[in-house]
């Protein structure tokens, strides 16, 4: 019973579809149809009085006009216009109307009050101009009728002296024109609105495009500032490494480097913080999903606090369920930001006790909790300190510093990572924040194990690299990794795209070419497109990485459709670029 009514409600809706198509076809000027049923109407009407009429010469009127219409109708169906059809009607329906008003006593006939019928759809179904032309006539006719019947009073005992003509004109002149006033009247009001309307619309365009070229600049500007700031960041903590281990013996200089590096990842933190609060504003931040091991990012978030927690007597543990998936797919880069905001914060607020780190099974997902005994937040403060630049109280910031960003972008970051977050604290007992993922066991990548395995063997091996960068510590750094790696190695360096193509268009060939997106003259992406049109098989199948400090979307999408196998985004860690070479090299087995 409810199927066949479902059927029947959608054959219907299909004939009323169908309809309406046929509908506009027959009738593409909407005017028509409403021109159309006033035809209509008046046949009717004529054949109406037809029959009542007693007087022979109106019969005979009604029954040509009536054919006249039947006649207009067709002339419509033939393809006349609209106009011509209506204006012939309206001859047609004046001359009709003047012999009956003639026949019934002139200006006194009640036959009159169909002339405003004239005037009004002359207005709307032709023009305004029109409207006006069709008033005059009817006007005129009016003045005729009363000038005839000034002179010629009916003998009827309802209609008695010559004075009534005068007010027989008035009674109909005044309405006719009171009518016609009404829809110029609207006509009017609705012109002064559209006006208006269309003038705020102008505005509100203007300020759409105002608002477009801003939102322009200022991505332009974070993009800028964004490379500015991670490019010499990328020197500092680049270099920092490399220092460090050629000063294992040297306690002194080890300190200070310490110090120099926690300094700088903290810079680099505010700056990170900064740049992704104005990119979530404008949904910029999608998640990068990619397969890893859980394991070892979770423990890469843990180990980085590790030389933190030695100064101080905090008990710090990580407790790593046996059942949680080993590979997964989600944002690496992000699921690290969270923990390490996470982490960053229970230590900072936690002068005794302990910070615990805990991932589990939850519900289909895994729940991922950092908990401590530290300063606690106030019941009324814990809805707020995930809104921007908030801190639960205004001591914190004198006291422990931070921009107060941290915890409003993890929420958003693990929102966008399909997750949830909350807070579970006590005032002077401690803090619990909890979230969970979607993260479901996956496969190992095929190319997993190969990275794994190259690092022993690497040492042994020689190649030739192509280093393209435009400033010169980055080329440094990028240098040193690769000869500390590869010892024996020939690292050959540009500082923009075209000095690159040059030399390959001149023969040189490189078992890799690590190339930098913004560079002046020829940037990165021009340079590795020309390379991989390049006819020279040995060019053009070479591995590329990019490196770049630039974290705009659609410019590292650019950039990796340019021609890339890999990209590493400045600051890198050496360790990721030392693994991320040595997995390009090994997969495109060139040497
Ligand atoms: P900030 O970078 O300033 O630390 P966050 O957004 O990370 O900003 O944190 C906002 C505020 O939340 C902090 O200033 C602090 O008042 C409170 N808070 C965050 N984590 C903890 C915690 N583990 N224990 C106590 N208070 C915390």
């Amino acid at each position: 019973m409810k199927h066949s009514f479902y059927l029947a409600t959608v054959a219907l809706e299909e004939w009323q579809q169908k309809f309406k198509h046929q509908f506009e076809k027959w009738f593409p000027d909407p005017k028509s149809p409403h021109a159309l049923s006033l035809m209509l109407f008046s046949f009717v009407a004529l054949i109406f009085n037809a029959t009542i009429a007693v007087d022979p010469i109106s019969i005979a009127s009604c029954l040509i006009s009536a054919f006249c219409c039947i006649c207009l109708l067709i002339a419509f169906a033939y393809g006349v216009s609209l106009i011509y059809i209506t204006q012939v009607g309206h001859v047609v329906a004046l001359i009709h109307l003047s012999v009956v008003i003639w026949l019934d006593h002139g200006i006194y006939s009640l036959g009159n009050h169909w002339m405003l019928v004239f005037m009004v759809s002359q207005y709307y179904v032709v023009s305004r101009r029109s409207g006006f032309i069709w008033l005059a006539i009817v006007l005129l006719t009016f003045t005729v009728q009363a000038w005839v019947g000034y002179f010629n009073p009916p003998d009827t005992p309802d209609i008695q002296g010559v004075d009534r003509a005068t007010m027989s004109l008035a009674s109909i002149l005044l309405p006719t024109i009171g009518i016609f006033m009404v829809p110029q009247y609207f006509q009017r009001l609705f012109d002064q609105a559209l006006s208006l309307n269309q003038k705020r619309q102008r505005e509100l365009q203007d300020k759409q495009r105002e608002l477009e070229h801003t939102l322009l600049m200022r991505e332009h500007f974070i993009s800028t500032v964004s490379h500015e700031l991670r490019t010499p960041m990328n020197a500092i903590l680049g270099l920092n490494t490399l220092l460090h281990e050629r000063v294992k013996n040297k306690p002194q200089a080890q300190k200070v480097l310490t110090y120099t590096r926690q300094s700088a990842d903290h810079l680099m933190t505010v700056i990170n913080d900064v740049l992704d609060y104005s990119q979530f504003q404008f949904g910029q931040i999608k998640a990068r999903v990619e397969r890893f091991e859980l394991q070892t990012t979770v423990n890469a978030a843990f180990e980085l606090f590790k030389p933190r927690i030695e100064s101080t007597r905090l008990k710090y543990e990580c407790h790593f369920d046996s059942d949680v998936p080993h590979w997964v797919d989600t944002d690496r880069h992000r699921l690290m930001q969270v923990l390490v905001n996470l982490l960053g914060n229970a230590i900072k607020f936690t002068h005794r006790g302990s910070v615990t780190l805990r991932v589990q099974v939850v519900d289909q997902g895994v729940e991922f909790s950092v908990q401590d005994t530290g300063i606690g937040i106030a019941p009324e403060q814990q809805d707020k300190i995930f809104e921007r630049f908030s801190q639960a109280d205004a001591n914190i910031q004198s006291q422990y510093g931070g921009s107060g960003l941290g915890l409003t972008i993890s929420l958003r970051l693990v929102q966008m990572m399909g997750g949830h977050m909350k807070l579970e604290s006590k005032e002077g007992q401690g803090s619990r924040f909890v979230f969970w993922l979607p993260l479901q066991a996956q496969e190992m990548p095929p190319t997993a194990d190969i990275i794994h395995r190259q690092h022993p063997q690497s040492q042994s091996q020689t190649y030739s690299f192509l280093v393209v960068d435009d400033h010169p510590v980055n080329r440094l750094l990028a240098k040193q990794v690769l000869l500390r790696e590869w010892p024996g190695s020939t690292v050959d360096e540009c500082d923009n795209g075209v000095k690159a193509v040059d030399a390959l268009q001149a023969g040189q060939r490189y078992d890799m070419m690590l190339i930098d997106m913004v560079m002046p003259v020829m940037d990165g992406i021009e340079a590795t497109q020309i390379v991989r049109r390049s006819p020279d098989v040995l060019v053009n199948t070479m591995p590329i990485l990019g490196l770049t400090a630039n974290v705009s979307e659609q410019d590292l999408a650019r950039f990796q459709q340019a021609g890339l196998n890999g990209l590493l985004l400045k600051p890198f860690d050496l360790e990721r670029m030392r693994a991320e070479v040595a997995g390009l090299l090994t997969k495109t087995q060139r040497h």
